[in-house]
């Protein structure tokens, strides 16, 4: 155990005998498990819930370790897993603060469980506050920190909570290095909206730094319960020395691992990059609400703003049936507002009176997993020249480019597919997929164009033909020359038509003529979007059908 760990850990902890888990005394693969009073049912539940739900979890699962190692940049035996930053916390404080004694330090207005958990471990709370600007005293935070021999930690949060601002990375790193008997823990739970980067960079070479991290908030796992502290080997030891038996549930396990999938995490950029630009939208508004005298500026996911009468303001969020968070321990009218989806903010800024904007956000999302294919696909229909797209076969990405450059809408669509077998499953499989995405983004189709049309192109003359009504049906009349374009079969161009057809509930019709493959085919497809840009155009408000539904 390295030298630091060694003199800021409680001695009754380094003097701890860890309790061993059944998994830890025995190793569990492919053996009849009769070690842990387990049932030998798997619960009552759907398959995929149940198939682990009867046997006890890894202390700390091998494959979530390694993939939160890969998110963050991070060996593995730097990371401890468990029930959300919150855990992290607790733990840190139990290992370290010998109660009655030793200290931990904040500064308030903060997240206020660091405190709660030093009070519940009798450790003493020092509290440096923030300065009139939110930023913390750097100066103040070392005096205080080395005129007091038993102070072990130093929590720090950045992006802060309530405020939303972050601290200067020069004055964390100046933190570290003034107090080296100390760990400095920096709470990053909201960095991934935040223009600063991680200090986990910083990880190797400083010791007494702790970062935490958690899945709550961009990643949208708040019910799943699981965060981390990432820090020196050493200290994560002794952080597992303490941890309950098994601080994660099986089912946490598989949801984190599902939800961080590669071929997912696409789809996870654009949801953070949606709130924002929604963060964006709230912050030129609220400073317009005759209600609210200041709005400060946010790296978070929460805008904090300064009301005139907190009581009112109180009264005009019960009416609407909006929860804010209410923070006069900040100063009096201090309210904490998460930025919600569009149509969540569009409620608050009319429940203020303000200019919602126009906020058509038509767009959705669509996971496809198979055992043949793993698809993720994101349509923002008006949203332009945004595309992300890789299903590992060249040709197909540069298609389905051809369709959102030429349809004027950004589509993020990733695939792992089966390639090893062939095309085949990936290209129809994808084409299903875009279709479903396409047809939930236009919702009820009211006021699209609903047909569309295009006609010849250089040599190559393509025509297709669109009707969104709802009606799958499909014609192509065309025939290639070539089996392959790269890996792309060009047999399968008249079939992902038809997968287009059905999935997305359209009439489609092709007729393609030329000489060469390569342009035929990307005719269709260019053609395709073109003919699709027209569709789905917005032109009005009615529903472009005398049934009066689509
Ligand atoms: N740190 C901060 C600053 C927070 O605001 C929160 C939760 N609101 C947490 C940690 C706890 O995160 P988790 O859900 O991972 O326990």
């Amino acid at each position: 155990m390295t030298a630091l760990a060694q003199r800021l850990a409680r001695p009754e902890i380094l003097a701890l005998e860890p309790y061993q888990t059944a998994y830890d005394e025995n190793d569990r693969d492919q053996a009849i498990k009769l070690d842990a009073n387990e049932n030998p049912y798997a619960p009552l539940l759907s398959d995929s819930l149940a198939a682990t739900a009867n046997r006890y979890p890894e202390p700390q699962p091998a494959r979530l370790l390694a993939r939160l190692a890969a998110l963050y940049q991070v060996g593995p035996e730097t990371i401890f897993v468990g029930r959300g930053a919150d855990e992290a916390i607790e733990l840190l404080v139990r290992a370290f603060c010998t109660p009655g004694q030793d200290a931990v330090l904040t500064c308030p207005p903060t997240f206020s469980y660091y405190e709660t958990v030093a009070q519940i471990q009798g450790a003493r709370c020092l509290k440096v506050p923030l300065q009139d600007d939110f930023n913390i005293n750097k100066d103040e935070i070392v005096r205080v920190g080395s005129a007091d021999e038993n102070l072990k930690i130093v929590f720090l949060c950045s992006p802060m909570n309530p405020t939303g601002n972050s601290i200067a990375r020069q004055d964390i790193l100046d933190i570290c290095t003034a107090l080296p008997e100390t760990l400095i823990v920096v709470d990053e739970a909201y960095i991934e909206f935040s223009t600063h980067p991680s200090v986990a960079t910083e990880l190797a070479g400083l010791e007494n730094l702790v970062v935490l991290r958690t899945l709550s908030k961009a990643y949208g796992l708040a019910g799943a319960r699981c965060g981390v502290a990432l820090a020196d080997p050493e200290i994560i030891s002794v952080l597992r020395r303490i941890m309950p038996p098994y601080p994660l549930s099986t089912l946490t396990e598989q949801a984190v691992l599902q939800a961080l999938a590669p071929f997912r995490m696409p789809l996870i950029k654009k949801r953070v990059d949606e709130i924002l630009q929604q963060r964006d939208r709230l912050m030129e508004q609220l400073p317009l609400a005759k209600q609210i005298l200041d709005v400060y500026p946010s790296d978070a996911n929460a805008i904090f703003v300064k009301v005139a009468d907190a009581d009112s303001f109180q009264k005009i969020m019960d009416q609407a049936a909006i929860k804010v968070r209410r923070r006069e321990n900040v100063f009096q009218g201090g309210f904490r507002i998460t930025v919600g989806t569009p149509a969540e903010n569009t409620t608050l800024l009319a429940a203020l009176g303000l200019d919602q904007g126009v906020q058509s956000g038509r767009s959705a999302e669509r996971i496809r997993e198979t055992k043949e294919t793993r698809i993720s696909c994101r349509i923002d229909l008006d949203k332009t020249g945004v595309t992300d797209i890789n299903t590992g076969v060249g040709f197909f990405d540069h298609m389905l480019e051809q369709i959102a450059r030429h349809g004027g809408f950004s589509l993020s669509l990733i695939c792992e597919g089966d390639l090893e077998i062939d095309a085949h499953h990936t290209l129809e499989d994808c084409m299903l997929t875009f279709g479903e995405c396409l047809k939930a983004a236009l919702g009820d189709k009211r006021g699209i164009g609903r047909f569309g049309f295009l006609l010849p192109m250089d040599e190559t003359e393509a025509q297709i033909s669109v009707d969104l009504g709802g009606r799958p049906y499909s014609v192509f009349k065309g025939a290639f020359s070539a089996s392959h374009i790269g890996d792309y079969p060009t047999e399968m161009t008249a079939h992902l038509f038809r997968s287009l057809a059905d999935s997305l509930g359209a009439a489609i019709h092709v007729s393609v003529n030329g000489e060469n493959d390569h342009h035929k085919t990307e005719a269709c497809f260019k053609a395709l979007g073109r003919a699709l840009r027209m569709a789905i155009r917005k032109e009005g408000d009615d529903i472009p059908s005398t049934k009066g539904v689509l």
